[in-house]
């Protein structure tokens, strides 16, 4: 559990966990894939890719009362160039998986998706001729939400998800055989 802080104005801070390693008075070592993770999971910054009613539950997670920032995930981009995390939250119509894709393949490596809700996930309740059913028949996903609407606290235990393949995540996996292979198999280069 992260340890938890006030400040001088009593707002309540959490502070992140230190990454394993061996430390001293003064000195504290561990390896670079620990520290890059621990940096990379406490900065992300999300693309909300929002088409529906998921898209108003994500507005409340930002809000004061939920407060995504204290994760350090408040800055969102309306730009893949500049965003590391594409969140999915809403019905995507088939017209729209192109663009979806097409937001996903500029966004740099490394990147990670979180489908939120039962509509990005699986098409939800529209088993239609008009929906994808589920965003991974042409993105690949990390972390699933289920629900319809997902609450907020879903929401949160997402990003924490997220968080957590971030940590752990060796900084060569993108370079990997298997990395590639699962891109290969959405015909992505
Ligand atoms: S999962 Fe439910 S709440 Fe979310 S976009 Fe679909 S219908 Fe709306």
């Amino acid at each position: 559990m992260p340890e938890i802080k006030k400040t001088f104005d009593n707002s309540i801070v959490h502070i992140a966990d230190m990454p394993e390693g061996y430390s001293g008075p003064g000195f504290m070592a561990t390896s670079l894939d620990k520290a890059v993770g621990l940096a990379r999971a406490n900065s992300l910054w999300p693309l909300p890719f929002a088409t529906s009613c998921c898209g108003i539950e994500f507005m409340a997670t930002m809000a004061s009362t939920y407060d995504l920032g204290r994760y350090g995930a408040e800055r969102l981009s309306f730009s893949p160039r500049q965003a590391d995390l594409l969140m999915v939250m809403g019905t995507i119509a088939k017209k729209m998986g192109p663009v979806l894709r097409q937001v996903y393949e500029q966004m740099a490596e490394p990147r990670w998706v979180l489908s939120m809700g039962a509509c990005a996930s699986s098409g939800g309740i529209f088993d239609t001729y008009s929906v994808l059913q589920g965003i991974d028949k042409i993105i690949p996903v990390d972390v699933y939400i289920p629900g319809c609407p997902p609450r907020p606290e879903q929401v949160l235990e997402g990003i924490l998800s997220i968080q957590q393949l971030v940590k752990n995540e060796s900084i060569r996996r993108r370079n990997s055989p298997q990395y590639k292979e699962l891109l290969a198999g959405y015909g992505i280069e």
